[in-house]
């Protein structure tokens, strides 16, 4: 068995690698309630006005806005009242003319002849005689709401590749969409290795750990539109591992964790490579996370990401997640970056591209981040806290509390 020798790259061209192996998964038509969160697969153009018709704004009464120059609290117009427009529209209305007014909902379509609606509050009715007092001018088209104002028939709305909000199937149900056509959940295989894991609930032997790697990554594969697909523990064996892997391999994504460095089981780059599948790395400038295999076999793009809780949790923020989202459609694919001012002193040696847990805020408007203490890639609690990540770049020697740093936000959503 040949097993290739080692290929380190950068962090960038690791990605750029990634996302130029990526294929696109089908769509899928499913219901709207289902949707939010998911990637649009089509683009979604309006067939309708909305609102369909011109509308009140406010409860009050349509007028012709001229009639009401000149009205103040002290020197009212007066308006005969000629009838009633409820919210749901009129099957028929007589027109509004000068001096006459028609009591109207808000969301009730404007009546013919009427220019403006005056709040109800701005106003003083008289019920015997049916008049009402206008205390206040308006101007043309006051507390009128178009027909198309908010979405205009033939308006190109949502565009293919965006992850749909909650306004955004409000937008769909505005235009009468019971479904929705959406990219396909990417199954995502997850496989962890090594003797020393147990399972939740398995009993454990000495010098044992639980496997904790397995259910971040469950975690974030959900969180990415992923459908997880857990194939368990394999053990340091090279036959269980390749096993597991063969089924593996079925998905459109595997990740395995763990096995990937020098020692003497680390058998993942050996399995995959027996199977197959074509390894483009193995090795990249960063800090954790420098073990790391990726390959593809087929149209299956396969992680080996480095065992160390941290280090599979960065790897998978920023190689699988880039890499999930552009095989689902999705067109922002990196989390916002922003500079801020540091409060710690960070230690570096000029080599590889680092990824520090901090925790960012905003002090008197300005961007501030704090290291979260101890950057061991075995404190899993270090990212439990963080709430970013503090790159510094590959020839930095450290930083000085004060300077500029550049910061990920790993808990917001995506941008372009
Ligand atoms: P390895 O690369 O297999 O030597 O693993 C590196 C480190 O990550 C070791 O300390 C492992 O115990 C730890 N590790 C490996 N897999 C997991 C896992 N599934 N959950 C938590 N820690 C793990
Ligand atoms: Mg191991």
């Amino acid at each position: 068995m040949t097993v290739k020798k080692e290929i380190y790259v950068t962090v960038d061209s690791a990605l750029e690698t990634i996302l130029a192996s990526v294929f696109l998964v089908d769509g899928e038509n499913i219901p709207l309630l289902k949707a939010c969160g998911r990637i649009l697969y089509e683009d979604v153009q309006s067939d309708v006005n909305v609102p369909p018709c011109d509308n009140s704004a406010m409860d009050g009464f349509a007028v012709r806005a001229e009639s009401t120059t000149g009205a103040t609290e002290n020197t009212p117009r007066h308006f005969m009242l000629r009838g009633e427009i409820q919210a749901g529209g009129y099957s028929n209305t007589i027109p509004v003319a000068k001096e006459t007014a028609i009591r109207i909902m808000t969301g009730a379509p404007i009546p013919p002849g009427a220019n403006a609606v005056i709040p109800v509050e701005n106003t003083e009715e008289d019920t015997n005689r049916g008049v009402i007092s206008v205390f206040m001018e308006l101007r043309e088209y006051d507390n009128i709401r178009f027909a198309g104002e908010d979405i205009k028939v033939n308006q190109k709305v949502l565009n293919k590749g965006i992850r749909l909000s909650s306004a955004d199937i409000g937008i769909l149900a505005a235009l009468n969409r019971r479904n929705i056509s959406v990219y396909k959940k990417p199954r995502v295989a997850i496989i962890s290795t090594g003797d020393e894991v147990a399972e939740i609930g398995e009993e454990i032997r000495f010098g044992q750990i639980r496997n904790s790697n397995a259910y971040t990554l469950l975690a974030e594969i959900e969180k990415y539109n992923g459908t997880p697909v857990y194939l368990g523990i394999a053990r340091d064996s090279i036959k269980q591992t390749r096993d597991i892997m063969l089924k593996a391999l079925e998905n459109e994504i595997v990740i395995t964790t763990g096995g990937v460095s020098k020692g003497k089981y680390d058998f993942v780059k050996e399995v995959l490579t027996d199977l197959g599948v074509d390894l483009l790395y193995d090795s990249i400038q960063m800090k954790p996370g420098k073990p790391m295999i990726f390959g593809k076999k087929n149209r299956t793009l396969v992680f080996g990401l480095p065992g160390n809780p941290v280090s599979t949790m960065i790897s998978f923020i920023e190689f699988v997640r880039p890499a999930m989202l552009a095989m689902s459609g999705a067109s922002k694919l990196s989390k916002p970056a922003l500079n801020a001012i540091i409060d710690s002193e960070i230690r570096k040696k000029p080599g590889r591209r680092e990824f520090l847990r901090g925790l960012f805020s905003i002090k008197n408007g300005i961007p501030h981040v704090l290291s979260t203490g101890s950057q061991g890639s075995g404190i899993l609690r270090s990212m439990s806290i963080a709430n970013c990540l503090i790159i510094l770049p590959e020839d930095s020697s450290g930083c000085q509390v004060g300077d500029t740093v550049s910061i990920q936000l790993i808990n917001h959503e995506e941008v372009d």
